[in-house]
């Protein structure tokens, strides 16, 4: 019998788009994937040699728990490099994905009943990872008019005893809003003695302004990171996290107990993400600006509301409510009619509904393509 709880885990919509896309595509049909978050780049050269060589040598036995020391420090050394800090190598724990560490974090502080506060629109599986644990997400909703920025007077009255983190997603996925110095620390102001969680996998994609770390504002504070996204390594399964150090025994003990380590290979591969040469990231980042800018546009002419400009990860959640009230229903057709994969809205909460989210993760000329088929469709 399936456990109640698991029964109850609703799905990932957008995976449910991506998997409907490629049935449709099976059929023969062609399909523009404007749906899925993973960047449409190859992992660079040097880092895939660096997991072949890993390879050849024998890497290929569990590491420690929190990763290997070489890997930790590239990590430290790299959050020095951009922000001037110093997190200690003991502090870090690697992990297989920026997923796993999610669940390790919200392990280590939930209790039953206990309350995480985020933002609504919010990465789809955050309030499923919470309530799996047994704790109740509490949603600060923000809105297109503040550019989705959560408000602190909402955040401050959305505090309880039950408490036990907030939860921040910068640059965030689905609205692609930066958070402003200014933002970072008042929440950390706000937060107090209740720490962040601050997931920072988009970093380093960013088109206006400059990156920020929660950990330059607070130390009470918990770091999700990975290569997923700005090194193009969906596949490959790595992430850390930054933890308190009073945190650290009791993650090592959950990594010990239920995952025991990330893959060591790919671990040697993160080393040469970190230390090896950044200028296809540069490269990348730039393409993704152009894709931004020329998105935007488009989708602003045919007449979805985006209120002001995401400039970060690569997101836009525009407004459709002119085309539908109705998100999932929505997607659905441009998907069957139009053949172009986008998300509902729904997937990202009550805050999103009426909404798509469009991922410009994929090369100008679809885009373009998938701009013009949407604006026959909905046009004509
Ligand atoms: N956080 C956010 C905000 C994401 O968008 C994603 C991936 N879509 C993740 C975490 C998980 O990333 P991964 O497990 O691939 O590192």
């Amino acid at each position: 019998m399936i456990s109640e709880k698991a029964a109850k885990l609703p799905p990932f919509y957008v995976m449910e788009v991506l998997e409907r896309a490629k049935e449709l595509e099976s059929m023969g049909k062609d399909i523009i994937h404007l749906e899925i978050g993973e960047p449409d780049f190859p992992t660079a050269p040097h880092i895939c040699e660096a997991a072949s060589f890993a390879l050849t040598k024998g890497e290929t036995k569990y590491t420690h728990s929190q990763g290997l020391l070489e890997l930790r420090e590239a990590i430290a050394r790299h959050y020095y490099v951009k922000f001037k800090l110093d997190p200690d190598p003991a502090r870090i724990l690697v992990t297989s994905g920026t997923s796993p560490a999610l669940l390790l974090v919200f392990m280590s502080l939930i209790e039953h009943g206990d309350e995480v506060i985020m933002s609504d629109p919010y990465y789809a599986c955050y309030p499923n990872f919470v309530r799996y644990l047994g704790g109740h997400p509490v949603f600060v909703r923000t809105k297109e008019e503040n550019g989705f920025s959560m408000g602190f007077d909402t955040i401050a009255r959305a505090i309880t005893s039950r408490t036990k983190a907030i939860l921040i997603n910068s640059p965030c996925n689905p609205t692609g809003h930066v958070m402003s110095p200014e933002n970072l620390r008042g929440i950390s102001e706000i937060a107090g003695n209740i720490p962040v969680i601050s997931d920072e996998i988009y970093q380093g994609l960013i088109y206006q302004g400059k990156d920020h770390s929660i950990l330059e504002y607070t130390s009470n504070a918990f770091v999700l990171n990975g290569f997923s996204k700005l090194y193009a390594m969906t596949g490959w399964r790595l992430g850390y996290l930054i933890a308190p150090k009073e945190y650290i025994r009791t993650l090592r003990k959950i990594q010990q107990n239920f995952f025991i380590c990330a893959n060591s290979f790919v671990q040697h591969s993160g080393i040469a993400a970190l230390t090896g040469p950044q200028d296809q990231v540069r490269e990348m980042v730039a393409t993704y600006d152009t894709r931004r800018k020329f998105i935007i546009k488009r989708l602003r002419d045919i007449g979805f509301g985006i209120k002001y400009e995401p400039c970060g990860a690569y997101y836009v959640l525009a407004n459709a409510k002119k085309f539908s009230p109705d998100s999932l229903d929505l997607s659905r057709r441009i998907l069957e009619e139009a053949g172009v994969a986008v998300t509902p809205g729904i997937d990202f909460g009550d805050g999103a509904k009426g909404y798509l989210r469009f991922s410009y993760a994929n090369s100008i000329e679809n885009i373009k393509e998938g701009m013009d088929r949407i604006e026959k469709y909905l046009h004509t």
